[in-house]
């Protein structure tokens, strides 16, 4: 029953992804979103050697595979990184480009590349990558390319916001070049920690090597997560929240966190010091910076201590590279 209920949960999921049941998506439940992110990882990677191989490019020489994302990531692309050996490639940030530039990231990518990565909800600032813009510079790349490069979205945050606030905003499977997306059910899929999800837009998507299957339970099990034995709680919560809350619940709760916290943006913007990046427009996430050559001697590392001796943990921390000397 539990199998059952997670398929029930891709099923939806795929739906609010807008994947299209005649490319026969796949996704799995997964324990948090970093092992969705290393299936989605390695999924990439599979694909990318055997198309490699085929285009008579050398995957065993010395020049490693790549992976191509803003540094606004999150750490847990490092790790993928790291484990399988893969040269990290990052598009940096600028005051001009707080989220991903399309066409710097594809002038990054080469017959090594094997996808690119933007994000919806990066953690920095809650603001989402424009994934129709890069797919139309991945589009234009592919034509020549001898390796075609696709897209994995980490929808952390957005992917479970998107569906219900910006129904129109295109960043899913209606884009073509998105091969994959990932998201966590215990961030705004309201479940408690820890369940993420993937889904590939098709069977295609996902290499045959990374589905294994189980025999000794009945003969029927398909297995693709890295973990095999796992609480079943997350998935039965999941299911729970999605049938008590229904899409127009969803939507209801996500709009109020929305409402709630475009409040203190617009408010902490009139307070004299402060300049707003964030301003919750996509993901109930504010994030600001002290304006510059404001005369202070105090700085946010302070105001996040005072506030912390009132129990608030608001986090001050420094932008990626390139923008490390701005601290929101
Ligand atoms: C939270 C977050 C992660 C980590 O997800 P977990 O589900 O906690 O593993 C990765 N990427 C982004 C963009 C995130 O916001």
């Amino acid at each position: 029953m539990t199998a059952d209920l997670e398929n029930r949960c891709v099923a939806i999921i795929e739906n609010l992804w807008h994947a299209n049941p005649e490319e026969k998506p796949m996704g799995t439940s997964t324990v948090g979103s970093l092992e969705a992110r290393m299936l989605g990882g390695l999924a990439m990677l599979f694909r990318w050697k055997a198309l490699a191989k085929k285009a008579g490019i050398d995957i065993y020489s010395s020049t490693r595979p790549n992976l191509v994302m803003g540094s606004g990531y999150q750490i847990c692309w490092e790790k993928f990184c790291r484990y399988w050996d893969i040269d990290m490639r990052l598009v940096p940030m600028d005051e001009n480009h707080l989220s991903l530039d399309a066409n710097a990231a594809v002038a990054l990518c080469d017959d090594h590349t094997i996808g690119i990565v933007p994000i919806l909800g990066i953690i920095y600032t809650g603001r989402y990558d424009d994934v129709k813009a890069l797919d139309a510079a991945v589009e234009k790349y592919n034509k020549k390319a001898k390796v075609p490069v696709r897209i994995h979205v980490d929808g952390a945050s957005g992917a479970m916001v998107a569906p219900f606030i910006e129904p129109k905003l295109e960043w899913d499977f209606r884009i073509l070049n998105v091969w994959s997306i990932s998201t966590s059910g215990h961030k705004y899929g309201l479940v408690y920690p820890g369940i993420g999800w993937i889904v590939w837009r098709s069977e295609k998507a996902l290499p045959q090597e990374l589905i294994f299957n189980v025999s000794y339970l009945d003969g029927t099990e398909a297995t693709m997560a890295i973990n095999f034995s796992r609480s079943a709680s997350q998935i039965v919560g999941q299911y729970f929240v999605f049938m008590r809350n229904g899409f127009e619940g969803y939507k209801a709760i996500h709009q109020t966190a929305l409402d709630v916290a475009q409040y203190p943006a617009k408010e902490i913007g009139k307070i004299g010091p402060f300049e707003m990046m964030g301003t919750a427009e996509e993901v109930p996430i504010i994030c600001w910076h002290m304006k510059k050559g404001f005369d202070r001697k105090w700085t946010l590392y302070d105001l996040d201590d005072r506030l912390r001796i009132h129990g608030w943990q608001v986090p001050a921390y420094p932008l990626p590279e390139n923008m490390q000397n701005v601290t929101v």
